[in-house]
């Protein structure tokens, strides 16, 4: 039987994933994956502002109040380590530590970490898919072979990725890619960049955003991905957190963290009866 459970969240000190952190301290003692002791990785790309999240944590009311974390008797706890998405060294080093500590396996990934660029063109577009894009199927590709059957990987994308938004050709481009390969994603994402720089993204069937573009394609290799490792009993899927209130939105937004947290945690924690490969929101299934 498994002794204990591990869960890693990036981006996880502030904004929405903060709210996931804290939200699978509270929801683990009633989820069908208990097993154990909970270990969240609380991860960020800055160890004063990672550090500074665990001990708001620690200190949180509800937290608490639900005893669910160490310090007041309970399952769970939360530790801080460095993981900065935009670069492979980190990536690697983090992966390396975490198959070191956790040999025999790990159970839940949430790659909540993304930007949001203000402005268009080649460079906002290049910064953009390079974290959002290669960053999160990085930390994908090197984190799944160590999550245990059963397991979960959730990647936050955003409704911004939403087909609807591009021509039919591009629509079926992207349902292609996300039948096929990796690599057919990443050609897409390719000829997104080659197409700003030719200053023809509009014609081509795209819209001047590099954000929906990345999230775009964040849902496509989440497909591939989940189909790679159902076999496994591994449960790969995508969702929107809704519109939330954060930095990102600059203070917009409908929904509190807490809210935007709901369909992430589910898909890391409820029970899904084997569905993988899906974009969720508000907790359903929906269509690309
Ligand atoms: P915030 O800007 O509040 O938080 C983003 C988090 O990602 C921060 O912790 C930030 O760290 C981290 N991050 C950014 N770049 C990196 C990196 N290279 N390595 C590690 N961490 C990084 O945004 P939200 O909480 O709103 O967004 C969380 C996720 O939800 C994102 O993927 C976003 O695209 C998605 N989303 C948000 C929506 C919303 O309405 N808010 C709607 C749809 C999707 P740091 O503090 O160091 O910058």
């Amino acid at each position: 039987a498994i002794q204990s459970r591990i869960a890693i969240v990036t981006g996880g000190n502030k904004g929405i994933g903060l709210a996931i952190v804290k939200n699978l301290a509270l929801q683990y003692p009633s989820s069908p994956l208990r097993s154990g002791p909970l270990t969240i990785y609380l991860t960020a790309r800055s160890a004063e502002r990672g550090n500074a999240a665990v001990e708001t944590l620690l200190s949180d009311p509800a937290l608490q109040k639900a005893k669910v974390l160490s310090r007041d008797g309970g399952d769970s706890e939360i530790k801080f380590r460095e993981l900065d998405i935009s670069s492979e060294e980190s990536i690697k080093k983090f992966g390396e530590f975490v198959e070191k500590e956790h040999s025999d396996g790990i159970d839940v990934v949430v790659n909540n970490a993304g930007i949001a660029l203000d402005g268009f063109n080649l460079d906002v577009v290049k910064q953009t898919l390079h974290t959002n894009y290669h960053g999160t199927l990085l930390v994908s590709q090197t984190l799944l072979p160590l999550i245990r059957p059963g397991g979960r990987l959730v990647n936050i994308a955003s409704m911004a990725g939403h087909l609807s938004k591009y021509s039919k050709d591009i629509q079926k481009s992207f349902l292609s890619a996300a039948d096929t390969s990796i690599d057919a994603c990443t050609a897409l994402m390719d000829k997104f960049t080659a197409d700003v720089a030719a200053g023809k993204e509009k014609e081509e069937g795209w819209t001047s955003a590099a954000y929906a573009a990345s999230k775009a394609g964040e849902i496509a290799f989440s497909k591939v991905l989940a189909r790679e490792w159902e076999g496994k009993g591994v449960l790969v899927n995508a969702c929107c957190p809704g519109y939330v209130k954060t930095d990102m939105t600059k203070g917009n937004g409908a929904k509190s963290v807490d809210e935007g947290a709901r369909t992430p945690v589910m898909l890391a924690l409820a029970e899904l009866n084997g569905k993988a490969g899906g974009f969720w929101q508000s907790e359903k299934e929906i269509k690309w």
